[in-house]
Parts: C-alpha cells; structure tokens; sequence
C-alpha cells in the first residue's frame, strides 16, 4: 500500500500505539532530569500534550560532557579505524528506515508537520546524510607536505572531542543528523540540545544509535531550554566546538558564550529572507508559480531558506501574481496525520501569534491578496504585493507562511533588491538566459544560487550562509572540516646510513 492509499485512521492508530522516550539520554540510557522537573512536548494540531519531557539544565549538560569526553578519551570511538565506524552508522542508517514510521510520526506529532513529508522527506533525509558521512569516513586521506630529504611532515585531520549541538524545531530530525553524520564519523563524542518544541525524534535516534553499536557516552541528549540548557552547553568549559542552527540573535549569543568561556569553536547557521528573482524571460510561468508557493509553504514556511521574497520583473509581475494567489488558496490547513495534508500547523501557539503580528504588521504596509486568517495553531498562506522594500514583512524574518511580492524593472535593480538583506543564505532566480544565470548568481550575496528551482540541497552539496544568516557549513565534505583540526606531526630522520 503506498503512503498516499493509507488514510488518517492508519496514523492515527500508529500514534495512539507510541510511547515516545522523554528522558535525557546520557552514557546510553534515558534518566530524570537532576532537578526532577520536566516540559510539556504539546502537539500544536490539537494543543494536547504528548509527554512530558525531562528538562535538562546545566547539571545534566556537565552529566552529559561528563560522559561525552569520558568516551572521547578513552578512544572507544575516536580511535576506532574508519570503517569501524563506518559499519556501526550504517547499522544506524538500516534501523532509521525501520523505524520510519514512528521517527515520522514523532516529528509529525511534536511539531505539526504533515506526517506524509516527515516520511518522505524528513525521514530519508537523515538517513541518506548518515549513510554519505559513513560511506565519506574511510575515504578520505590526509596530506604529507613536501618537506625536504630526512623529514617527513604529516598532516591529519583529528577529531575536536566533545561537540555540542543546540539545533532548531522546524527539522528536528534532519537538522540534528546534519550535525550528527560529520561529527560522530569524524571520531567525535556528542550532546545534543533539542529545541524544546521538538525533543522527541532526536531522543528516540540516540537510542537507535546504541542499538547500532555506538557505544555509551558518544551521543548524548539533554532535553531543556535555550538560557537553561542551550547557554549551559555554549558556556561549557569542557565542549570543544559548538554547532548551532536557529535565529540569528541566539546565534549571537553563541560567539559570546565562546569568548566567555574556553573559545570553543563555534559554527552558525542562521536565518534568512531569501529571495526569488523571476525574471520576465522565463520559461515557464507555472513552473515558476509551483515553485515559488512551494518554497514559502512547504512545512508551512518555518524553513530557514524559504524564499519569502518574492522578486518579479515587472512585464510579468501581474501574471505571475495572480497564478501564485490561485495555488496559495488552493494550499488548505489540514490534519498533518491525513497523508493528503501538504500544509499542517504552526509549531506552536505562541509561533503563530507572532506570525499573525506580521500579518497585521503586513496589512498596514502593503496588500493583502491571499490568506492570512489564523485558526488555533493553523495560518492560512498569506500573499502580499505591492510590498516596499523597506516594509518589516520585506526584511524581517517571519518564519510562517507569509510571502512578501515586490515588482523591479531591470536585472541591476533585481540584484540590488535581492542584496538589500541583512540576511544571505540562499537565493533563487528564474531566467531562460545562461548568459544571465552566470551574470546574476555570483552578485547575490548568500550561500546557495538555485537556478531555474528552488531551495536545491543534498548531502554532496554544502549549505549555509554569510552576513546575518552564519558562516557554518552543513552537508558536503566541508561540514568535516567544522569538527576537525588540522594536526602536523614532523618527523626528522637520519637520511644517510
Ligand atoms: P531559536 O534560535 O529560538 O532556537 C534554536 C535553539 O537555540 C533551540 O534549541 C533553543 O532552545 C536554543 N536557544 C534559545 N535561546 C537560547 C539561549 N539564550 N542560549 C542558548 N540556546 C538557546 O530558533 P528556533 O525558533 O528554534 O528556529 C527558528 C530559527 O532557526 C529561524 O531563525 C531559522 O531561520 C533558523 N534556522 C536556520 C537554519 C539554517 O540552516 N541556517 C535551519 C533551520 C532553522
């Protein structure tokens, strides 16, 4: 039976038949948090609560530390051979895709994305970035410099140590194993810090990876908040790097909390407002329509990359506005456990006051064309037009499905629109001219040019931004390269008998 022929009742069931871990998972099992308190973990389709969850706090990170460089040093994992650990992290990659089901539905559940893309994006998704740093891990070879005759020069790659990880709820699942793949392969002991809003995938994955053999200590997860447990682990004396996804202000907060502490390293991916350039020679109108709705409402707009910019050349401004309006209403709130849901809930109520704020903010300063009526933790998809370039809805990051439609007239203008960002991390432009695709995509201040799609990634392909948006890389060989250090050893030998 294929997902699309399951109905609501199937996952329903399902859901009704979990019982989510909710503990913090250190040296291979789930305890209480130190102080006894727990969160709520609330299901923001209905607002019931799932579980509650054992809030971590600094106590439980130095716990985890603790046990993290404990293994680290004993070499239990950063010394195995390459293989070794690649053959554990692909017994990892089986159990995910056994799992399916219910790693889907925990995200689905925490957060309100539509369970149809939790399994078919979501899911895969994480396995194929844990299968690429497994199949990576014993390929890689490092250097001998070219020194002279009597001295050999090494230079290796090592693993940093203990690395913390403090990951967003819009992706809980993938986001975590974007972290996880490059720093577990490269011989790293971790500790995860979930968003509070979605814990629960990221603890039933460390449970999978000591059923795959990873050993006790190597990954370890404290449920908590951000000033709890998030600053205890950027603060942390004994973390050797800090890897972070989420806003730019907490970002910020991390490279204090380096320069407070031990100058751990630290590598930011941040927000975005990213934006669309159609140019007035595309090919084909309705594909540019698909996509641009699809990359504003796809997991209803809380994507760090979403293009919620829409840039239109003005000779087809009209036409391609009034297909992306047809689609936007087309887009109905659904119940993210019936598989033909393509738009669920906001992650929580508290989210979706703050994206009706920008709506209203919206209304004042531009056009309402689509959407925008709120219902619980559901926002219809919101389409603006006539939006200045310095209204807050055109600069401001919103992270809801709220599209923000500007009209520019010719391609040195486009590029200036696009730029005009304290942001940059992806783009995308839309044109039938190579000429132009050339011209245009080296000007665009971010990280990521998709040309004639939108929001293109993959694990061979590294991903990340500039100004505002961060400076870490995710995916790709480069992520390695965050959660190693350069080592030279030089060896000086008699070169004569
Ligand atoms: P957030 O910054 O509020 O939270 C992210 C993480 O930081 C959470 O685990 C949170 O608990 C923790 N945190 C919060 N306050 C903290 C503090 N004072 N000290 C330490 N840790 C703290 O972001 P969010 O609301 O979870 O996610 C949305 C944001 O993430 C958006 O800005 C989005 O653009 C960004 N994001 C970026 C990428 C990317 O790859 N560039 C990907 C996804 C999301």
């Amino acid at each position: 039976m294929t997902l699309l022929e399951e109905d609501t009742r199937t996952w329903t069931e399902r859901a009704a038949g979990l019982t989510p871990r909710a503990g913090i998972y250190i040296d291979g099992a789930f305890r209480d948090a130190r102080s006894g308190q727990t969160f709520a973990s609330v299901n923001p389709a209905t607002e019931q609560v799932i579980v509650d969850v054992a809030a971590g706090d600094a106590a439980d990170v130095d716990d985890a530390v603790r046990s993290a460089r404990a293994a680290f040093e004993s070499g239990v994992w950063s010394r195995t051979a390459p293989g070794e650990r690649k053959a554990i992290m692909l017994r990892l990659v089986a159990l995910i895709g056994e799992h399916a089901h219910e790693l889907a539905l925990l995200d689905s559940l925490d957060m309100g994305k539509p369970v149809t893309e939790a399994y078919t994006i979501d899911v895969p998704g994480a396995a194929a970035v844990f299968s690429f740093y497994a199949e990576a891990i014993d390929k890689l070879y490092d250097e001998v410099a070219p020194t002279g005759p009597g001295d050999l020069a090494l230079v290796r790659r090592e693993p940093l140590g203990v690395i913390g990880a403090v990951v967003p709820w819009n992706f809980p699942l993938d986001l975590a194993s974007w972290k996880l793949g490059p720093a577990l392969a490269a011989g790293n002991s971790v500790v995860v810090k979930p968003a509070e809003q979605s814990p629960l995938s990221v603890l039933r994955l460390a449970e999978l990876a000591t059923e795959a053999g990873l050993p006790d200590g190597v990954l370890n997860v404290v449920p908590g908040d951000g000033p709890g447990a998030g600053a205890a682990l950027g603060l942390h004396m004994d973390v050797d790097c800090l890897t972070f996804t989420g806003s730019t202000e907490v970002g910020k907060l991390f490279l204090q909390y380096a320069g407070r502490s031990n100058l751990k390293r630290v590598a930011l991916e941040c927000g975005g407002k990213s934006p669309n350039l159609v140019f007035a020679d595309v090919d084909d109108l309705d594909a540019a329509a698909d996509a641009a709705c699809q990359a504003i409402f796809f997991n209803a707009g809380q994507v760090c990359s979403a293009n919620s910019r829409l840039l239109v050349q003005r000779e087809i401004h009209d036409e391609l506005l009034e297909r992306v309006v047809t689609r936007a209403r087309a887009l109905v709130p659904g119940d993210p456990l019936d598989p033909a849901t393509r738009l669920g809930p906001l992650v929580s109520a508290e989210h979706a006051d703050r994206v009706s704020d920008y709506i209203n903010i919206g209304r004042g300063e531009a056009t309402l064309v689509a959407g925008g009526e709120r219902r619980g933790c559901y926002v219809e998809p919101a389409v603006f037009r006539d939006v200045a370039p310095s209204a807050r809805i055109a600069r401001e990051e919103v992270f809801g499905p709220v599209l923000a439609v500007l009209a520019f007239d010719t391609e040195a203008e486009a590029i200036m629109l696009a730029n005009d960002s304290d942001y940059g991390l992806a783009a995308s432009l839309w044109t039938s001219s190579l000429d132009r695709a050339h011209r245009v995509a080296p000007r665009l201040k971010v990280g990521t040019v998709s040309v004639n799609t939108v929001d293109a990634l993959s694990p061979q392909t590294p991903f990340g931004g500039v100004r505002g948006s961060g400076f870490g890389r995710d995916l790709s060989l480069h992520a390695l390269e965050q959660y190693t250090a350069l080592k030279t050893t030089w060896i000086r030998f008699r070169d004569t008998p």
